[in-house]
């Protein structure tokens, strides 16, 4: 036997589709790209909201529509590590 069940999802993902984010010039590349370091700046992609996780649906996203968690660095505190320097 082998009949062609029709499958309950089918083919289509429409509306599934996620978003690795740079969290320093906030590019967005789709998650099946094989990017994990943004070609600009070589900052690590992420995957999703560093706080809870939540997949990246919008290439747009600047913050995490779950928790509101800024998907960017703080500059503030990314400068302050910068120009710290152990001696
Ligand atoms: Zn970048
Ligand atoms: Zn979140």
């Amino acid at each position: 036997m082998n009949e062609d069940v029709p499958g309950k999802g089918g083919a289509g993902t429409s509306g599934d589709v996620a978003y690795r984010l740079c969290p320093r010039c906030l590019r967005a590349v789709p998650l099946h790209s094989r990017e994990q370091y943004c070609v600009n700046d070589g900052a690590r992609l992420l995957e999703g909201c560093p706080r809870c996780g939540e997949p990246i649906t919008s290439p747009y996203a600047h913050f995490c529509a779950r928790c509101g968690e800024a998907l960017s660095f703080r500059v503030d505190n990314d400068a302050d590590s910068y120009f710290r320097r152990s001696t």
